[in-house]
């Protein structure tokens, strides 16, 4: 079988050649209620004020400022809800709830505890300036302001804000559908017993949760042996089902690597490899304009290649313009040897001590080893050429479990 040989590039010129061909999603018309988490993909004016009329912000009296009488008489009540076609002259005053809009020739609202009712008659023991207690037209939100910028991700108070001005449907960029396919002649589903040789499939259903935490719907493609035609058929099946198609394994220089050859027939390669660690064999390749990513099999080069290239272009995709995680400076708990030939994401705890974040590195850090990712909240990226690092130094920490910032 033909391999080629791919130069190793470095993690910079990686991701340019991962940006040279990632785009956003056409963005679609969804319902307010599906939009959570989505980017807005257009600017939303205010066509209405907000409020739409001169609303009583507290409960109380409904007056006219400029009256001093010493008693008043009530002549209506209004609630919250439709307007009652009560009006204030001089001497008079409307009872009025919070919410509800101001009676005509009314300026002001007297708060019911500065107010002693009896008799029908009122008498308030503090006096008003026009527009106290009042909501002027307007004052949320005035007609023709853009309220929400495209580029803003919907959350709660956003999506509130759209109900509130009657916006329904709006136009946000679809989150990605990815498919995941699992490669490999050993991999049994996890519910099996295991035959000598063979182990569990674990990197899909990772790797498919990594796809969900980052904003995008998981397609599972299942488990793909090791050969030609299964392969090119899942390949395939992917790209015209999914936004982005994700494999694991079968990236390697084995005989049975299968993946990076199809890459070549059915599309183009970008890269095969990349001077990091864990992830070396990570392989990009575009299919008919869809972005495929060859992760590398062993469960942790799986996961920490997601995180490091497939989860920024997946938030591209999703036209996130925030790509990367915090990165932050922490000081190491215990020393640190790694290979200095490439650079190193080892899987760290940190934590905040007198505001200054430790680390402490999750054991064993060999690719296999899931364990070493399970309670990790940080990556420490130790750099190419330093192989020792000292306690109590200071490192990068990429903080995986936060929002990314910039
Ligand atoms: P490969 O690059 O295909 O040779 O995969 C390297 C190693 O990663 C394999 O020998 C397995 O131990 C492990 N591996 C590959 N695929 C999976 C998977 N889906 N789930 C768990 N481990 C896997
Ligand atoms: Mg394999």
């Amino acid at each position: 079988m033909s391999r080629s040989l791919y130069p190793v590039i470095s993690i910079e010129e990686a991701w340019q050649r991962i940006v040279s061909v990632v785009r956003p999603l056409p963005p679609v018309a969804l319902p307010i209620t599906e939009v959570l988490g989505h980017v807005l993909a257009e600017d939303i004016v205010a066509v209405e004020n907000m409020p739409p009329f001169r609303a009583s912000a507290m409960d109380g009296y409904a007056v006219l400022a400029e009256d001093t009488s010493a008693e008043r008489r009530v002549v209506g009540e209004q609630d919250a809800g439709r307007q009652k076609p009560l009006r204030i002259e001089p001497g008079t005053a409307v009872r009025i709830m919070t919410g509800a809009p101001l009676p005509e020739g009314a300026d002001a609202v007297i708060r019911v505890e500065d107010a002693v009712e009896g008799d029908g008659r009122l008498r308030f023991s503090a006096p008003a300036s026009p527009g106290d207690n009042v909501r002027p037209i307007g004052q949320d939100i005035t007609v023709g302001d853009t309220v929400l910028e495209k580029g803003l991700i919907l959350g709660p108070a956003e999506i509130g804000l759209l109900a509130m001005i009657g916006h329904t449907k709006v136009l946000v960029h679809p989150k990605p559908k990815v498919a995941v396919m699992a490669t490999g002649d050993e991999l049994v589903p996890p519910d099996r017993t295991l035959a000598p040789g063979e182990i569990r499939d674990s990197n899909s259903y990772a790797v498919a949760a990594a796809v969900e935490a980052a904003g995008g719907r998981s397609v599972r493609l299942g488990l793909i042996p090791d050969n030609e035609a299964a392969l090119r058929a899942a390949i395939l099946e992917g790209v015209s089902r999914a936004d982005m198609l994700l494999s694991t394994g079968g990236v390697s220089m084995g005989v049975r690597d299968l993946i990076k050859p199809l890459l070549e027939k059915l599309g183009t390669v970008y890269f095969g490899q990349v001077a990091v660690r864990p992830g070396k064999p990570l392989t990009f390749a575009t299919i008919k304009g869809v972005p495929v990513f060859g992760l590398p099999g062993f469960p942790v080069s799986s996961l920490v290649s997601f995180e490091l290239f497939a989860r920024p272009a997946l938030r591209i995709m999703a036209g996130q313009r925030k790509l990367w995680r915090p990165e932050v400076p922490a000081r190491l708990n215990h020393p640190i040897r790694h290979s200095p030939d490439r650079t190193e994401f080892q899987r760290a705890i940190v934590a905040l001590r007198d505001g200054e974040y430790w680390a402490e590195t999750t054991g064993v850090q060999v690719s296999g080893r899931l364990k070493s990712l399970v309670g990790a909240n940080a990556l420490l990226k130790l750099p190419a050429g330093v192989s020792e690092f000292k306690q109590g130094g200071a490192i990068a920490a990429i903080l995986i479990n936060q929002a990314e910032v910039s």
